[in-house]
Order: structure tokens, then C-alpha cells, then sequence
């Protein structure tokens, strides 16, 4: 095992928090987040000390400052992603109330500027270069399929397409997918969402466009629903030793989570709800998943939620999970800020 990790780590989940930089135009107000050191604890405070929870402090396994660039990230998160060329189920999750950075982190906000690029295409690049150097005696294959899970329903976000025009109608054409148990021998979890043979970075930029463009179509039309709902880009990779003809599989699962933020009961109503309800479910049955993993429980409930059955042949057993704790640093956001910090405490 070339890209094994040095590291132990308990039940196989790293968490990792993100703070996102105030953004232009956005006051200076006052933060609520100290960070010291760089021993991966966090301090809260919120400076009008009569809140709740006013100070605490949370230890991660890493936290990256606002100064924290795509390529730090990335380096911290490569040996794993390294991993599943030896075999292994990766998962990596962005979570967080929305506005806080989770796509920033998995895909960046400009797939043109590759300074910008986030974890998605890093990662696909790392894994072409590496499958193309490494081991001469491996012939490894990487294909892609892109999901969206939405209201508990699965989608294909990379149905192919004829022209861009009928995007729109593609979309509302999506049909939901079934899923299978993940005991399958290939470890497909959606095997009639459109698999996608990759043979460089172009592809891929190319797919994920078609991906995202997809979900941006549903966002208009629904109401900013790329927030209410998952995407789950899955990196399938095929390795055969030309000598033995011994094949070896491993996928790694990038999830961009629907916003954690809670919805006002009060407020809310009809479709809105209806989709603050089903975020609510399938982001605690991912909580209570990870949480049985990291007690090493006998039971894991991956059945409550599309998203963990999706996810299941890459959280638990041999799989390493990497979750980013991303945080809005203003003190608008506080109470989500803390919210989101007992998400990841309960799970790390
Ligand atoms: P989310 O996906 O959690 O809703 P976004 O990734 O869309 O949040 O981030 C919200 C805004 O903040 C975007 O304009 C994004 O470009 C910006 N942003 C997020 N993280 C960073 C960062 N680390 N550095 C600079 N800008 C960021
Ligand atoms: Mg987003």
C-alpha cells in the first residue's frame, strides 16, 4: 500500500473545519471565532456574553483560517483521496449553513481559474496523474456519476445531453433512482445513474459543468435549490494488475450537503417545509450514522436516509470519512455557527 496514512485515527473520520473569510461589502463586524495555534482548536465567543454557549471551545483534527487557500486544503486532504487507488472508499462532506463555504471547498467558485479549484477537481486531477505514473503492471480505469438528492429522491445530475437549450426540460424530466444495497461487487449505490468513462481533467470539467449547470437550472426554477439539496459526485476507479489480472476498486464519494440551517416551523410552510424536513431528516441520520461509526456501535443506521444509503460503501468498515465543518464567521450567524460545532463535536 503506496498511500496508506501513518495516521490511527478513531473510527476512520477526520473532521476538519473551514472558516470562510468575511466577503466583500460584508461590514466588519465583530467575529465570533478565534482560532489559536495551529493544534486544531477553535474558540467561540460571542461578544454579548449574556448568550448561551457564549464561549466554548472545539478541537478538530485541523482547522484552516480564512487565509486558507484551495491548494492547503487540498494538500491535507490528498493522502486520503490517494487511498482509493489502493482500494479504499473515501467519502468527503462539506457541511454547514448555507453561505458558509461548502461549495467554496468542494468544487471553488470558478472551474476555469485552477488556482480556484476546490476539492472536486483537484482531486480528479491528482488521481489521473497518479493512475498514469504509478505502478506499471496497473491499467486503471476512472469513471464518474453525479447525483443529486433531493426531497429523498435520487437524481441524475449527468443525464447526457443534446443541446443546452433543452436543459431545462431535461431536468424536469429526471426520473428517481433507485438505489442498491451497497453489498453490490461493482459498490455501485445508484447503478442507473449515468456512468461517465474519464480520461483527464477536460472530461471532467466538462461533466461537472453538465452537473452543475443541471442543478442551477433546478435552482431557478425551485428556489435556490441547489442549497436544499445533496450533490454527490462519485469517482469510480478500476484498477487491473495486467500480470495477475487481479482487479482492484475503490470509489471516493465528494458531497456538497444541503444548508444545516434550521427553518422557523413557524414560518415555513407547504413545499418549504416539506424540504426543511427532509434536509433535517437525512442530515441527523448522517449525524447518527458517523456517530455509531465513531462508537464502533454494532449498529449503523444507514437505512433512514437516501444520502447514507448512498454514501454507505464509503462511511464504516475499511472507508475513511473526511468531514469539513465550514463556518460563517460573523456573529449574525452565531447560533448556526454553534449548531453546526455540536453537529461535528457529537461526531468526532
Ligand atoms: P455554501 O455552498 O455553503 O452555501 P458558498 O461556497 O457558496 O457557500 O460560499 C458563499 C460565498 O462565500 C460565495 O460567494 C463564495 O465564493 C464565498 N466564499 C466561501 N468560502 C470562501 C473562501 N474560503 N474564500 C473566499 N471566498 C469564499
Ligand atoms: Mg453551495
Amino acid at each position: 500500500k503506496l498511500y496508506n496514512e501513518v495516521q490511527d485515527l478513531k473510527g476512520n473520520i477526520r473532521v476538519y473545519c473551514r472558516i470562510r473569510p468575511f466577503l466583500k461589502g460584508q461590514s466588519k463586524k465583530q467575529t465570533t471565532i478565534e482560532y489559536i495555534g495551529d493544534n486544531g482548536e477553535l474558540v467561540v465567543t460571542n461578544p454579548s456574553k449574556i448568550v448561551k454557549d457564549s464561549h466554548r471551545v472545539f478541537k478538530f483534527n485541523k482547522v484552516f483560517s480564512p487565509a486558507a487557500t484551495q491548494e492547503e486544503v487540498f494538500v491535507d486532504t490528498q493522502p486520503l483521496i490517494r487511498s482509493v487507488l489502493d482500494g479504499y472508499n473515501v467519502c468527503i462532506f462539506a457541511y454547514g449553513q448555507t453561505g458558509s463555504g461548502k461549495t467554496y471547498t468542494m468544487t471553488g467558485p470558478n472551474a476555469s481559474s485552477p488556482e480556484d479549484w476546490g476539492v472536486n477537481y483537484r482531486a480528479l486531477n491528482d488521481l489521473f496523474h497518479l493512475s498514469q505514473i504509478r505502478r506499471s503492471s496497473f491499467e486503471y480505469e476512472i469513471g464518474v456519476q453525479m447525483v443529486e438528492i433531493y426531497n429523498e429522491q435520487v437524481r441524475d445530475l449527468l443525464k447526457r445531453i443534446s443541446s443546452i437549450s433543452h436543459l431545462k426540460d431535461v431536468y424536469l424530466d429526471f426520473h428517481t433512482l433507485g438505489i442498491w444495497n451497497s453489498t453490490q461487487p461493482n459498490g455501485l449505490a445508484v447503478p442507473d445513474a449515468s456512468m461517465h468513462p474519464v480520461t483527464s481533467t477536460t472530461d471532467v470539467l466538462e461533466l461537472m459543468n453538465v452537473g452543475l449547470m443541471n442543478r442551477a437550472v433546478g435552482a431557478t426554477a425551485l428556489n435556490e435549490r441547489s442549497s436544499r439539496s445533496h450533490s454527490v459526485l462519485t469517482v469510480h476507479v478500476r484498477g487491473t494488475d495486467l500480470e495477475t489480472n487481479a482487479v482492484l476498486r475503490g470509489n471516493l464519494h465528494l458531497v456538497d450537503l444541503a444548508g444545516s440551517e434550521r427553518v422557523d416551523r413557524s414560518e415555513a410552510t407547504g413545499d418549504r417545509l416539506r424540504e426543511a424536513q427532509h434536509i433535517n431528516k437525512s442530515l441527523s441520520a448522517l449525524g447518527d450514522v458517523i456517530f455509531a461509526l465513531a462508537q464502533k456501535s454494532q449498529h449503523v443506521p444507514y437505512r433512514n436516509s437516501k444520502l447514507t444509503q448512498v454514501l454507505q460503501s464509503s462511511l464504516g468498515g475499511q472507508a475513511k470519512t473526511l468531514m469539513f465543518v465550514q463556518l460563517n464567521p460573523d456573529v449574525e450567524s452565531f447560533s448556526e455557527t454553534i449548531s453546526t460545532l455540536k453537529f461535528a463535536e457529537r461526531v468526532s
